[in-house]
Order: structure tokens, then C-alpha cells, then sequence
């Protein structure tokens, strides 16, 4: 490696190549930057997730140049389809200005690993098996001048002995439990929502299938006979011949419900639509569990040098659950500011600079997440999900606008009436 300078390794180390921190070095790179991401495993690699994207995910895709052909195993999606309260609604996505009209499904160990890629191949460095431990903090000024790495194996074992890099500015893009941000003593706020989410995969026909299936019943006990659970159940074709399939929950507060997910899984997926031609008992892998961070659960997203993007900064969307899409769109904000920062002259300038990046974020998403967090209030009462399901699903007007508000696919400005009202109820609504 070729050292910047006595002092610096890099203009930016990024801290894990998820979605977050591979776009954003993307962005970085292509601004002329040198970045340098430190990645804790070696790709490709599983992630648990759902697999998802909806057309807010495949804008910052499309953003970034990254190809998206069906042949690479990019399956397009043409919409939602709902399944409850004995209906089943084909919701197709909305025609705008601002959004494509199809999301796609791809698993997360091709995606995180194309997205990777990407970024090399903008210019990136990319240090796989680097186990970021700490920050390197400046004891005279408080600030992160760098991080500590240590050097592991495929299993995560030690590898190697400590090294250190250096860097004016840290992105920490390192997830859910952001290990780096917490070593800053930035806690997740207990008063946010928080999911939990489970998935497996099983083989079937219906691979191709181009809709998002989700189901909203999700009983915590018999069927009809017991609580439905603020949540939902999903259905992703891969095209491989095997779908993603799983289930999640979601809190007010960090205090998640105590449920067995596993048996949940097992239970709703007995039920499944035949078309599926899911065997219960022969899914292809573990059932594997993760929790969403969501509604800006840990801030602030700037301090001391350090910008936190993503999970780690608790941006996972309340409404559902979808965190690729707000990962990348916070990761080319931060990439954007930090861009900026560097052209200015004094550090007094720079650091201005750096700190618009929290008030970004919040003008962006804060309204509609302040939204996503009385939603959450809402349907965490059994009661109020069994009436939605009920009386809501057999209007599909009313439909069609859920459908914006939760997928958060709208006009911005402009649009029909419901495009209007959701990004009026989104500016009213405070950044909190
Ligand atoms: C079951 C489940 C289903 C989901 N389904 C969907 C979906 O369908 N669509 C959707 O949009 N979102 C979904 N999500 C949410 C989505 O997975 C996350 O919001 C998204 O992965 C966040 O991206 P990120 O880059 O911030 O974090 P991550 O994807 O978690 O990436 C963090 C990276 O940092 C690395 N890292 C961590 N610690 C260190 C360290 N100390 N040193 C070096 N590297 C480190 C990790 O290895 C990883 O590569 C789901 C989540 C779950 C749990």
C-alpha cells in the first residue's frame, strides 16, 4: 500500500462492505478519493436477509451503473402481492417519475459481492478478512483518526497480528450491531423500533414467479384462534429454482416480543399457497434470524470523524423493513459530504462540513420515519391488524396508497392525491 502520507493510509477507511459501506466507497472512489474498506469476511459470503429489492433499492442501482440482467440472476418483480383477512390483492408498483415501476430479488451472496466488485472496480481497495477492533482516537483532540484491524480466517479466527490504519474520516458502515460505533459509546436508543426477522429458502416451481408475495397474518398461536402479530411473512422467487422465504416482527421499542421464530417459520409456511410446492420439512438450509434496526435507532451520524451509514446508523424503513435501499441512499449522502469536506481548505470548513451529514439524513427520511414510528405504535395492538387486514385489504384504493406509503414509493412532488398527501404528511411530520 501506498501511503498518502506520513500520516494517512487513506481519505476514507470504510468499516464493512455490505451495501452501505461498498456503495459508498463506490461513491468515493469515483470523486477522486482514496478509499480504503475494511471487510471482516471474504466474499462471496451469506447474509441473512431477504433477498428484496423493491424500486427504491433498484434506483440506487441504477444510480451506480450496476447491471441488473436476468441472465446475471437478477429476477425483475412487477409489483406486491398481498395475501389476507381471506383476500389476495396484485398490487403492481407504481408508475412515477422518481422510481422505476419493478423491484428484483437476487440472494445477498451474489449481491454483496457484485456490489464489492463495483467499488474495486471504481477504484476502491477492498480488504477482505480485516476485522475492524477499535478506533484510533486522537487523545489531544477526541477525534477517530484511524481504526484497528486484525487480519482473520474464512471462520473469523485470528490470522494475523494487529495493524493499523489511518484515515481524517471513518465511514462506519459495520451493521446491526456496529461494534465501532459502540466503541464510540453510541448506544441504540431503546425508544425506536426494532424487528426481528427469520428466513430459509426451499426449492420450487414457482422460482420465476415476478411478484413480491407477502402474507400479513402472522398468528402466534392457531390460526384465527390467537393474536395476529404486527408483522409480516414473505415469498421471493430467486429464479434458481428456489424462493427466500421468511418471516418478520416488529417493536416499538428495542424490547422485541419473545417469540420462536423457527416454529413460527414452520408453522406459516405449512400454509403456504400450493403453487409454491414447498416441502415443509426439506427447507435448504438453517432458519437464520437477524435483528432491523430501524427509525434512526442510533445517532447521532456524525461525530469525532466518524459517519455511521445504514444498520449502524438504525436505518432500516419501520413501515417494512427494508434496509438495502436506505443503506445505500445514506451511503452516497455521506459519500457526497465527504467529497465536500475534502475540498475544503481549513479544518474548522471541513468539519462543518462532515456535521451536515446528520441534518441530510434527517431532512431525507426523518419525517417519514417519525411517521413509520407511530405506524409501528399502531399495529403493535393484535387488534388493530386483525381490523386492518379485515377492512382494509378489499379496497384497492386504499391499497394502492399503502402500498406507496409502506414501500415509501411516491412522488416526491407532484403525483396524484396520494402522492401528495404522503409527502405532505412526511415534511409535516418532525425529524426526530
Ligand atoms: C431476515 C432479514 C431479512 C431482510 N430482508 C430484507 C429485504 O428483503 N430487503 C431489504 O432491503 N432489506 C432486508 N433486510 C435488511 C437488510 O439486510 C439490512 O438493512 C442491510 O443489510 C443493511 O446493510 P448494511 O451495509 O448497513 O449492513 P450489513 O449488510 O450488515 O453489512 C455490514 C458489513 O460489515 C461487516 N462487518 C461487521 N463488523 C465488522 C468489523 N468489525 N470489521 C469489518 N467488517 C465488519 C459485515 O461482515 C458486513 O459485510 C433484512 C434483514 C433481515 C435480518
Amino acid at each position: 500500500m501506498t501511503p498518502l502520507s506520513d500520516t494517512h493510509d487513506a481519505d476514507v477507511i470504510v468499516v464493512g462492505a455490505g451495501p452501505a459501506g461498498s456503495t459508498a466507497a463506490y461513491y468515493l472512489a469515483v470523486a477522486g478519493l482514496d478509499v480504503l474498506v475494511l471487510e471482516k469476511t471474504a466474499f462471496p459470503r451469506e447474509k441473512v436477509c431477504g433477498d428484496g429489492f423493491t424500486p427504491r433499492s433498484v434506483r440506487e442501482l441504477v444510480a451506480m451503473g450496476v447491471e441488473m440482467r436476468e441472465e446475471d440472476g437478477w429476477i425483475r418483480n412487477r409489483g406486491l402481492r398481498v395475501y389476507g383477512g381471506g383476500h389476495r390483492l396484485e398490487l403492481p408498483w407504481p408508475d412515477l417519475d422518481a422510481f422505476p415501476d419493478y423491484g428484483v430479488s437476487r440472494s445477498r451472496k451474489d449481491f454483496d459481492d457484485t456490489l464489492a466488485r463495483h467499488a474495486k472496480a471504481a477504484g476502491a481497495r477492498i480488504l477482505e478478512q480485516r476485522s475492524v477492533t477499535g478506533p484510533v482516537v486522537d487523545e489531544r483532540t477526541g477525534r477517530v483518526v484511524g481504526v484497528v484491524a486484525r487480519p482473520v480466517d474464512e471462520a473469523g479466527r485470528k490470522a494475523g497480528e494487529e495493524e493499523t490504519y489511518r484515515a481524517p474520516v471513518v465511514i462506519a458502515a459495520d451493521g446491526v450491531s456496529s461494534r465501532f460505533a459502540l466503541a464510540l459509546g453510541l448506544e441504540k436508543d431503546q425508544r425506536r423500533p426494532m424487528g426481528v426477522a427469520a428466513r430459509t429458502y426451499f426449492a420450487t416451481p414457482n422460482s420465476h414467479d415476478d411478484w413480491m408475495e407477502s402474507h400479513l397474518e402472522l398468528w402466534d398461536g392457531a390460526p384465527g384462534r390467537s393474536n395476529l402479530l404486527p408483522g409480516y411473512g414473505w415469498i421471493f422467487g430467486l429464479g434458481d429454482g428456489t424462493a427466500n422465504v421468511g418471516l418478520g416482527t416488529v417493536s416499538s421499542t428495542a424490547s422485541t416480543a419473545k417469540v420462536d421464530y423457527k416454529e413460527l417459520l414452520r408453522r406459516w409456511i405449512a400454509n403456504a399457497p400450493e403453487v409454491w410446492g414447498f416441502d415443509p420439512d426439506a427447507p435448504l438450509g438453517p432458519v437464520r434470524s437477524a435483528a432491523l434496526p430501524m427509525a434512526f435507532n442510533r445517532k447521532p451520524h456524525y461525530s469525532r470523524g466518524v459517519l455511521l451509514v445504514g444498520d449502524s446508523g438504525g436505518m432500516v424503513n419501520p413501515f417494512n423493513g427494508e434496509g438495502i435501499a436506505y443503506a445505500m441512499q445514506a451511503a452516497r449522502t455521506a459519500a457526497e459530504v465527504v467529497a465536500q469536506a475534502r475540498s475544503r481548505r481549513t479544518d474548522a470548513a471541513r468539519e462543518a462540513t462532515l456535521a451536515t451529514y446528520p441534518r441530510a439524513m434527517a431532512d431525507q427520511l426523518g419525517g417519514y420515519y417519525t411517521l413509520g414510528r407511530v405506524f409501528v405504535k399502531i399495529i403493535e395492538d393484535p387488534r388493530t391488524m386483525r381490523l386492518l387486514t379485515r377492512y382494509g385489504l378489499p379496497r384497492p384504493a386504499l391499497m394502492r396508497f399503502t402500498l406507496k406509503l409502506l414501500a415509501d414509493v411516491y412522488e416526491p412532488r407532484g403525483g396524484d392525491v396520494s402522492d401528495r398527501v404522503i409527502s405532505a404528511l412526511s415534511r409535516i411530520a418532525p425529524a426526530a
